[in-house]
């Protein structure tokens, strides 16, 4: 009977073992499958989305765009065995930053949470604050200066805001948005948020270092930022700009395009997804542009 029994649940067994050995190799697959620090800036529509990934497999998300699309773009990113992002960086609460971060932290398993301490009356803010209380995942408030090393030879300073912001009442959300500076090895990104000229003028005044080789455009390249003198301290190669097609704000504006005239300018509205791949020393593109 015994014998039976066992018999009977040896195929069993081994079906579960063959499903956890291709687990693990799935695991190994997709850890190991790249050497490179990606950074994928997602055609998201009107919106900013944002996702990093370093070769140890640590990942950022910066911004989540307006709706729920940012779940199928990290979908094709990541194993569907992997539920957790170590890191959300919001860099302000405007709705085409916010509200895929809010699905984002639904379904995902987060690790820390960066934002400013900002306020915002706003409902998809509540629903925001809210999961972040539920769930008790830790907030890092942003502070120029702070340091945020994320593996090997993989760091994010933040250079914005300069203050607290949580007794002041922003009239523009954007005045308040976060801008950081990502050093992999000899590779640099200039994240930007939606900061505009004062935040500009700002850095610029303090000499803070935002030289970079990647520039991720402000504002969708509204003509409000990317100043000549905040373009010319950054003299980036590369500008990548993240905008909806035929948007009703007309971005990016003209005006913004002829400031950035020296840098290779990529367009997720005309190119798709753009993905940026560094080992630390050399980078490369991959993006489909007309
Ligand atoms: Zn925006």
């Amino acid at each position: 009977m015994i014998q039976k029994f066992k018999r009977k649940f040896i195929p069993a067994w081994l079906g579960i073992l063959a499903v956890v050995a291709i687990f693990v190799w799935l695991a190994v697959f997709a850890k190991a499958q790249s050497n490179f620090l990606e950074v994928n800036f997602f055609d998201i529509g009107q919106g900013k989305a944002i996702f990093i990934e370093s070769p140890d497999g640590n990942q950022i998300l910066i911004d989540g765009g307006p709706d729920n699309s940012v779940l199928e773009k990290l979908s094709e990113k990541m194993p569907f065995f992997d539920r957790s992002i170590d890191i959300l960086i919001l860099t302000h609460s405007d709705s085409d930053h916010l509200n895929g971060l809010i699905e984002v932290l639904k379904r995902y398993e987060i690790g820390r949470i960066v934002q400013t301490d900002a306020k915002d009356p706003s409902a998809a803010f509540q629903i925001w604050q809210n999961l972040i209380k539920e769930k008790n995942i830790p907030v890092l408030f942003a502070l120029g200066g702070q340091k945020i090393k994320i593996g090997e030879g993989f760091l994010i300073e933040i250079l914005y805001p300069n203050r607290s912001l949580a007794q002041e009442t922003l009239k523009n959300t954007n005045a308040g948005s976060i801008v950081a500076r990502l050093i992999y090895g000899q590779n640099s990104f200039l994240f930007t948020g939606d900061s505009e000229e004062a935040t500009e003028s700002y850095l610029l005044g303090t000499g803070a270092k935002i030289d970079s080789d990647i520039l991720d455009v402000s504002h969708h390249g509204s003509k409000n930022s990317s100043s000549q003198e905040f373009i010319d301290a950054i003299s980036p190669e590369i500008a990548v700009i993240q905008t909806g097609v035929k948007n009703r704000y007309g971005h990016p504006h003209q005006e913004a395009l002829d400031r950035l005239k020296e840098a290779r300018i990529f367009r997720t509205d005309l190119c798709g997804d753009i993905l940026i791949l560094s080992d630390g020393g050399e980078y490369q593109i991959e993006a489909s542009c007309p």
